[in-house]
């Protein structure tokens, strides 16, 4: 397969851990017989100081050309840069802001995988991790409270802020599809999840979900209340495979679920449109503090790569290849510092690398097969 990626570096640590990224997809892609073409593109800090501009139009283009494309980060030092004395539109994270929009990137993936290497990060109890867990969120990133009408006015001299909560059955109906598409080329679980007991839009949300459901028998799915879900992730998150949620609610249980599986530099994310492009990047930001040191984490950039050849080119198996060379480098007991244990003793039977020994361990695993 010939598969054409745009790739966008951008600042702090993003260039070194894309580079590493490209260099796991050039293992997967030797062993497999694909060719992996690279397209840079300019976005955030680095393109201010290029163009002036975040995101220029040109960028756009090249991002829309290409079948997917892979990030690392974008920003810097939000009290010292000077891209941050800037006005609002002209700052980095406006440049990512646009481009979600002009791709129409409504669907946000964010896994939460717990490493049975990496358990002693997770602060959840012993008898509710057992052998770990691996689940999904699905969030609509366009709609809801987030976008709705806002207003803060004097209501008989009270000051009074509303915001709107709104959604249409077409903007459920279309992240319904993948979340269900999602779930079956996993464990076959949706969890929808709304707060129908309340809101009229949960009740809209809660219909299509049904009706979506229709067209994928393979898929079971459940309904749950936002607040016993919130529970249910630190009291059991076992039993989820895909939770599908709207805007603000799929905000707030990522961070959470994200939060039980340890360091940010293990967080992969993509963001889909209603066609096969996706954006892939971490879930962390561009690390300013250990930009250019060469200890940043690739993985959660490496897994990001993985979710693209799985969701956008439909390469499960070479998903599979880069997602088990992770394990078992970590199961090898290589460590990059933030997931370092925090025991001296532990500390001992572990070797710290670099953000590019990590790469190259990885990429060697792919090629070598060593994998469990
Ligand atoms: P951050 O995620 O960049 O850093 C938070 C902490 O996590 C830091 O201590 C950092 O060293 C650590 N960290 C992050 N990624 C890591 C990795 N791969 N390996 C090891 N450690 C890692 O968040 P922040 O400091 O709040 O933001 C810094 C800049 O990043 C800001 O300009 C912010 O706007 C931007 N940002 C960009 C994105 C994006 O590009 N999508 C997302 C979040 C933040």
């Amino acid at each position: 397969m010939n598969c054409q990626i745009g790739v966008i570096a951008g600042d702090g640590i993003g260039p070194e851990i894309v580079a590493e990224a490209r260099k796991v997809l050039n293992a997967a892609g030797e062993k497999f017989g694909h060719t992996f073409c690279y397209t840079d593109i300019l976005m955030g800090g680095c393109s201010i100081d290029a163009t002036g501009v975040p995101l220029t139009d040109e960028a756009i283009a090249a991002a829309k050309a290409s079948d997917a494309v892979l990030m690392g980060s974008i920003g810097g030092n939000t009290s010292t840069s000077p891209w941050y004395r800037l006005s609002p539109e002209l700052r980095p994270e406006a440049g990512l802001l646009k481009l979600r929009k002009s791709l129409n990137l409504f669907a946000n993936l964010r896994p939460a995988y717990l490493y049975e290497e990496l358990k002693e990060a997770c602060p959840l109890r012993e008898d509710i991790i057992r052998d770990g867990f691996d689940l999904m969120i699905m969030r609509e990133l366009t709609g809801g409270l987030y976008f709705g009408e806002r207003k803060t006015e004097q209501v008989d001299g009270v000051t009074t802020a509303v915001d709107t909560l709104t959604y249409n059955e077409n903007e459920i109906r279309r992240i319904a599809k993948r979340g269900f598409e999602i779930a079956a080329k996993r464990r076959k679980k949706v969890t929808s999840v709304d707060k129908a007991n309340v809101l009229d839009s949960s009740r809209l949300w809660r219909k299509i979900v049904e009706e979506t459901a229709r067209d994928y028998p393979d898929v079971s799915y459940e309904h749950m209340l936002v607040d016993n879900c919130a529970m249910q992730l630190v009291k059991d998150p076992k039993q989820f495979d895909v939770i599908l949620t709207e805007n603000m609610f799929g905000d707030i249980l990522s961070d959470e679920a994200s939060m039980v599986t340890g360091s940010i530099g293990m967080l992969s994310s993509a963001s889909l449109n209603d066609t096969k492009f996706g954006l892939y990047e971490p879930s962390g930001g561009s690390a300013p503090d250990i930009a250019g040191k060469g200890i940043a984490n690739p993985i959660a950039t490496i897994l990001s790569a993985a979710m693209m050849l799985r969701y956008t080119f439909d390469l499960d198996i070479e998903a599979d290849a880069i997602e088990h060379a992770v394990k078992q480098v970590l199961k090898e007991g290589y460590r990059t510092i933030d997931i370092m244990p925090r025991e001296e003793e532990k500390r001992k039977s572990v070797t710290q690398v670099g953000t590019s020994q990590m790469g190259d361990l990885i990429a060697e695993r792919i090629t070598d097969e060593r994998q469990s």
